[in-house]
């Protein structure tokens, strides 16, 4: 089965509105691939601006994150509907800034997961070791433990939907990127989890990208791996050079 490829820019808490506009400028003449799915999740002050920057281009807009429930007393959070209103269709849960910063834990992530996929928005589900799990050569089981617990009570009708991202988190932010080989590993490992969990149609179903330091340089070698479906990108997705990583 051949797999759409998906790049995902992760701007994280970076662009005002009027900032986010100009980026999108930028890269609007540069990222018109259509042969690839194309995401910018963007912080939620930028998504109205974004999403209308985008009308008629391929690019569709993600959030970074958002709660359980669709209304009430939950301040500072943003809801399913908000951001279905608004012209999201993909949102990345359980980031590893996300897990680290702010406390999530599996049990949130799977709640989300669910919200997200009874809400239509597409989830790009994050997991990663962190760099004493890679050194304990445990990472793995690591993943393989955040999988199961991340999917619990998920159909396969909607893991096929699914976007993981294997995001090692010595590789995010950090400049060093997994090898090919090492993230291939990881992103075979985590299909071979999907088989066992459902089967193997859902297996060969669900997209399985790359982040942590993926940029203009790299990203060819990473995206030429079999398991590997496409990129989380972060810091590279705020310059020009996501045009590149999109047509790598
Ligand atoms: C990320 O945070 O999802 C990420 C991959 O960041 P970077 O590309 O900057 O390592």
């Amino acid at each position: 089965m051949s797999r759409r490829r998906i790049i995902a820019g992760n701007w994280k808490m970076n662009k005002t509105p009027a900032e986010a506009a100009e980026l999108v400028a930028l890269l609007k003449d540069k990222v018109v691939n259509d042969a690839v799915d194309v995401v910018y999740c963007v912080p939620s002050i930028d998504i109205t601006t974004v999403a209308e920057a985008v009308k008629g281009t391929n690019v569709k807009v993600g959030a970074q994150n958002f709660y359980i429930e669709d209304k009430g007393a939950f301040t500072g959070e943003i809801s399913a509907p908000m951001l279905k209103e608004a012209g999201v269709s993909y949102i990345i849960i359980g980031h590893s800034e996300r897990r680290d910063i702010f406390g999530e834990n599996d049990i949130l992530i799977n709640q989300k997961v669910k919200k997200a996929f009874a809400s239509g928005l597409n989830p790009i589900l994050c997991c990663g070791e962190s760099l004493a799990l890679r050194k304990a050569g445990t990472y793995c089981e690591w993943i393989k433990r955040q999988i199961t617990w991340d999917l619990s009570g998920i159909s396969a009708d909607d893991v096929k939907k699914l976007v993981i991202a294997y995001e090692p988190i010595w590789a995010i932010g950090t400049g060093e990127t997994a090898t090919a080989d090492q993230a291939q590993e990881v992103c075979h490992m985590i299909r071979e989890t999907i088989a066992e969990l459902y089967d193997s149609a859902t297996a060969e179903a669900v997209r399985i990208q790359y982040g942590g330091s993926m940029n203009a340089a790299n990203a060819a070698e990473l995206l030429a791996k079999e398991d590997i479906d496409g990129g989380l990108i972060g810091g590279a997705s705020l310059k020009a050079d996501f045009a590149q990583i999109v047509n790598a």
